[in-house]
């Protein structure tokens, strides 16, 4: 399975760039998602790699080949759209075939490939129908099963589970995980569902602005991202992202807010050293709070502040705190939530190394 490589690659529609020098590797094997809002230029990368748009600088590496001026069916990929693109007129087996019409084949082994797809992908009892025939989560199916069918190395996906109810994306999701699980291709998916993304993903690359954010694991994405932007967009409810001041004293660096509140950072392990009264952003994920009757040892800091509302959605509950004329958000215990009422204060431990410290200025952590 090979590895995907962009090298410093530009991509302009006329006078407009969008993508400006822009490196990523993955290894083969990994499942890339590439994540971002509406815009941020993650369909473009895609189809540069898939050979649907052609590069205005730069190199695509597919394995030890250079692919970037090579046609689409010459590329060693395969492609599953958010549309399915299934051809109405053929029954599912037809459209399972086709993905294999150029690769001439022995019959033999087409049909074995489509025997194999089909049972993996449990649309056996299906072949014989045509796609208006079918689910949505069915027809999905079909399009990734047209894909597998093509032993490609590497698999692209443009977000594949938009069309689909809640349910049916949950379970398609961990289909298509079991697959890369089993099957190992290398896999590059588009999408702007940051539960896709962390669920499925063995890198994470966050896009904006057609830049990349930050590459890495879900796990350091979430734990520790690298600017404001990142912060903000992985995590629901967002990560609290509230300004503040350092305060340096000797090795003891805090950082206090507004409402006179105060943090201490601990040994945070700053790249450089703190300055008194340096302008921050402090990020604090809202299931990181203890709300305490009892106060938890050696918290990095004890908020006092009054309750403005509850959210509430069974297995979970968001509690918004007043805090200066701002909120900040906390997930409690859904059992509790139900006996908090607006108004009342609560108190709320932040416990040590979990604070996230932004530079102000720059936004970068
Ligand atoms: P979405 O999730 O909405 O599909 P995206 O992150 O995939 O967004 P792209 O489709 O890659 O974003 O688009 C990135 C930018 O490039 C957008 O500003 C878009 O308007 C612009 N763009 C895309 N295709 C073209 C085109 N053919 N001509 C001009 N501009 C384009």
């Amino acid at each position: 399975m090979p590895r995907v490589s962009f090298e410093h690659i530009v991509k302009s529609f006329g006078a407009v760039t969008i993508l400006d020098d822009l490196n990523l590797a993955v290894e083969d094997g990994d499942f890339l998602v590439l994540l971002g809002p509406s815009g941020c230029g993650k369909t473009t990368l895609l189809n540069l790699l898939a050979g649907l748009l052609e590069v205005s600088d730069g190199r695509i590496m597919i394995g030890e080949r250079d692919v970037t001026d090579l046609d689409p069916r010459d590329r060693g990929l395969a492609m599953v759209f958010q549309s399915y693109a299934l051809y109405p007129t053929k029954t599912v087996y037809g459209n399972l075939k086709f993905g294999l019409a150029a690769s001439r084949l022995e019959r033999a082994e087409v049909e074995q490939r489509i025997a194999a797809a089909a049972r993996l992908l449990q649309i056996e009892p299906l072949l014989a129908r045509k796609p208006g025939q079918l689910s949505g989560g069915q027809r999905q199916r079909v399009a990734i099963g047209r894909a597998l069918v093509k032993q490609a190395g590497v698999i692209l996906f443009d977000e594949p589970l938009s069309n689909l109810d809640a349910k049916l994306r949950t379970e398609m999701r961990l289909e298509i995980k079991k697959l890369h699980d089993t099957l190992k291709p290398t896999v590059v998916y588009v999408t702007h569902d940051q539960i896709e993304a962390m669920t499925m993903a063995t890198k994470i690359a966050v896009m904006d602005g057609g830049l990349i954010q930050q590459f890495g694991t879900p796990d350091e994405i979430y734990g520790k991202p690298a600017n404001l932007f990142v912060a903000g967009f992985i995590g629901a409810p967002a990560m609290n992202l509230r300004p503040a001041r350092l305060q340096v004293d000797g090795h003891c660096v805090k950082a206090g807010f507004d409402t006179g509140d105060v943090i201490d950072l601990g040994d945070y392990g700053f790249a450089q050293r703190p300055e008194s009264g340096a302008e921050v952003v402090i990020g604090l994920r809202p299931e990181h709070f203890v709300v305490a009757d009892q106060p938890v040892a050696n918290a990095a800091a004890s908020f006092e502040l009054p309750l403005r509302h509850t959210e509430r959605t069974g297995s979970d509950a968001t509690a918004y705190l007043g805090f200066g004329d701002q909120l900040l958000a906390l997930r409690v215990d859904p059992d509790r939530a139900a006996g908090f009422s607006a108004g009342e204060k609560l108190r709320a431990d932040f416990p040590r190394g979990k604070a996230n410290v932004f530079d102000a200025r720059t936004g970068r952590r």
